[in-house]
């Protein structure tokens, strides 16, 4: 009550708007000077109508004269506005979204319209313009309802709040809000206590938070707003770094991990077993791993490398290390059939070297699963490999050292932590096949170290990817069925949603039954899906890998990590349903061979970002670039995990993408105060810490994961 008594001690806001506020979240003055704008008008970019080209892309500032909607026929209407601005006029078109247009702009409108001017006879025109409301300029408007248009006369750079539906119908557009803010400004200023130390501002060239805020709603230059924008992004970085710089200094301090002494005879035997050479970039980031396992502390390492890079590879020799090492491994995966995957080809190769290796998965029996649960307990199995079965309450491990985590988007911080939790501070190793650029990594898992696995092993060949409309898919089943007489395998891939999983599984059962019966009717066929039995998949996948199947059609369950080099067409039907990184995944499956492998994305008609995603598959094979493009197209808290991804929207003003620099700055400040002092306590960090606390007061689970 006390926040919103304190709005309405502000002029022009009422108990009404106070309301209309609040419910925009906007409850104290903080909350109003947090509202930045959402854009500004500069004037010196302003030009006037009657000096205008054709040709030119530009903003001009006029009164609405006329507005008038033509054609009564849907889809051929049109509505057109005249705006002047004392120069000259010019007439506004749009072909589409008439009606709405036609309610949103009215004669007595004053308008900032920003678009390419054309020339049609003699009239200048603009089609489809983006336009900014800036109030009316009737007379006959109250008073506070009067409008910017005299603001662009006097040199000022205007700012542009955003105003939901509400705040306009209770009168509050960006003008008043301009006015309210002013008004804020005079009775609470704000900034007035700091967040960064005086220290942190001067090293990094920061503007004061009393100016920064004042800049960045009234601007007195573009170039005052940009250091203002830059304070205020470089503190968000900033906050959110700081809490991954704590939780990293805490782990150095506080933790020890049991140190991998030696490489020893099960790690040299499974070096010299291996069929092929590693390459450098495996070398490499085994060479950091082991770095990290010598070491009393504990590793906490992202693995990064695109689909196909051999990041199991790396996982197997880690786990041999910890053999030789007496400690035990578990390398959990999110997906049954991954699991049973890994399993078999661990069980291959460390088997032989005396390595008892174990899978625990939902599927087993309880005879089987005790035995196994004995095992570990009593440290007799030295490996266990399975799915999230593996972090459920019966399951102890005797003397854990090394937790993996395959594909760990796919699970949640608190599973990840669950497995972590069997032992006291084991080491972790963390792997992705969906590598994110270099910023969104620290903004989302700026706590870990990461390798990267940038480069395939030797010999594969790139996948061809092409773009098949629904109806000319018979050229694809001409090709695939030219690979399966030649020895290959083939996936056929249906998409499947949470939202429409029935409709989708019948759909994709359908089309099986109706491949199998007309035009792949002589080949071997193969069904799997998430609603199997375990059994079920598992035997269609081990048929599928021992070449007793020669088509394996499906839903996404195969989208993640399934390993079959031999397969060498991938086609995703409906590829217009699928996101980019699950486009990516699913092309992942094939070129892991020798052979030359072909991806095809049969779409139907698409709408929306369908399109750009399409087109990016087609565009690059780059893992890495395929996320940019993703995090270009949907935002970048999206490309993270879900609460990677909460960290991201924590962010309100800064784009982990985007300021780059402003990052890599924030997170070198971050670092060096925990560094130097982890529990915040100096007297000088005692404001930082208070704001901290302020900061992740909402995100406390964030905070609290370790
Ligand atoms: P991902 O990184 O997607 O998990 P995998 O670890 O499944 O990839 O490896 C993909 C394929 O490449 C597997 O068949 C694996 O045996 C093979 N492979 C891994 N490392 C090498 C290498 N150095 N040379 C040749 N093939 C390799
Ligand atoms: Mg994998």
């Amino acid at each position: 009550m006390a926040a919103l008594s304190s709005l309405t001690t502000l002029k022009g806001v009422g108990p009404k708007r106070a309301a209309i506020l609040e419910q925009a979240g906007i409850a104290t003055p903080e909350n109003l000077f947090d509202y930045f704008p959402r854009r500004y008008i500069d004037r010196r970019t302003i030009r006037s109508i009657g000096e205008l080209r054709a040709g030119e892309a530009v903003t001009v500032v006029g009164t609405v004269l006329q507005a008038r909607l033509e054609g009564t026929q849907p889809g051929r209407m049109r509505f057109k506005a005249v705006l002047a601005d004392g120069t000259g006029s010019i007439e506004l078109t749009w072909f589409k979204g008439v009606r709405y247009f036609a309610s949103s702009v009215v004669p007595g409108d004053a308008l900032a319209v920003n678009g390419k001017v054309g020339v049609f006879g003699r009239q200048m025109q603009m089609q489809h313009p983006d336009f900014e409301h800036l109030g009316r300029t009737s007379v006959h408007e109250n008073q506070e309802g009067g409008s910017d248009y005299e603001l662009f006369h006097t040199g000022r750079i205007i700012p542009l709040y955003t105003t939901s539906a509400a705040m306009k119908q209770g009168g509050l557009h960006s003008r008043q809000l301009r006015t309210i803010i002013a008004g804020a400004f005079e009775r609470f200023p704000p900034g007035r206590e700091e967040n960064l130390t005086p220290g942190i501002i001067r090293e990094y060239g920061l503007l004061p938070l009393a100016e920064a805020y004042r800049e960045m709603h009234f601007p007195s230059s573009p170039e005052k707003l940009e250091e203002a924008r830059t304070r205020m992004k470089w503190t968000e970085l900033f906050y959110t770094q700081l809490l991954f710089a704590l939780k990293h200094a805490h782990l150095e301090r506080n933790r020890t991990a049991p140190s991998f002494t030696h490489s020893g005879e099960v790690t040299r035997r499974f070096y010299a077993g291996l069929p092929f050479e590693l390459t450098d970039a495996q070398k490499q980031v085994i060479r950091e791993i082991y770095r990290d396992l010598k070491r009393s502390r504990p590793m906490n390492r992202l693995l990064q490398g695109d689909v196909g890079s051999g990041k199991t590879m790396v996982a197997m020799f880690s786990m041999a290390l910890a053999a030789d090492n007496g400690l035990q491994s578990a390398f959990m995966a999110p997906t049954e059939i991954l699991a049973v995957q890994h399993f078999l080809s661990l069980k291959r190769s460390l088997h032989p070297l005396g390595i008892d290796v174990a899978l625990l998965a939902g599927r087993q029996r309880k005879k089987e699963r005790d035995v196994t649960l004995a095992g570990l307990a009593d440290g007799s199995v030295t490996v266990a490999v399975g799915t999230h079965a593996m972090i459920e309450k019966g399951v102890s491990f005797s003397r854990l050292g090394l937790v993996i985590i395959d594909e760990q988007h796919r699970f949640g911080v608190l599973q990840r932590k669950a497995l972590q939790d069997k032992a006291a501070s084991p080491h972790v190793l963390l792997m992705t096949a969906t590598p994110i650029p270099r910023t969104l990594t620290m903004a989302g898992f700026g706590d870990l170290d990461v390798s990267i696995i940038d480069a395939m092993p030797a010999g594969r060949v790139p996948i061809r990817t092409q773009l098949v409309p629904e109806n000319s898919k018979n050229r694809v089943y001409e090709l695939l069925r030219r690979e399966v007489a030649s020895g290959r395998q083939a996936y056929i891939v249906y998409p499947l949603v949470e939202e429409s999983e029935k409709i989708d599984l019948r759909a994709a059962v359908e089309s099986y039954a109706e491949l199998a019966a007309t035009t792949l009717g002589d080949l071997r066929l193969g069904l799997i899906h998430g609603q199997m039995t375990p059994e079920e998949k598992e035997s269609a996948m081990d048929r599928f890998r021992a070449g007793e199947i020669d088509v394996l059609v499906g839903t996404t369950v195969i989208e993640v990590g399934v390993d079959v080099p031999n397969a060498t067409v991938m086609v995703i039907e409906h590829a217009e349903r699928f996101g980019l990184a699950q486009l990516h995944q699913l092309r992942g499956r094939v070129g892991r061979g020798r052979h030359a492998s072909s991806c095809f994305l049969v779409h139907a008609p698409f709408s929306g970002d369908a399109g750009e995603r399409l087109r990016a598959m087609e565009s690059t094979p780059d893992g890495f670039r395929i996320s940019e493009i993703d995090a270009a197209i949907r935002g970048a808290g999206n490309v993270l995990g879900r609460e990677q991804a909460g960290m991201v929207s924590g962010l309100k003003l800064a784009d982990p993408l985007l300021d780059a620099p402003l990052m890599q700055s924030a997170r070198k400040a971050a670092f060096a105060l925990a560094a130097e002092d982890a529990e915040l306590r100096g007297r000088e960090h005692a404001m930082i810490r208070s704001c901290y606390l302020r900061y992740y007061h909402d995100r406390s689970t964030l905070a609290d994961i370790g």
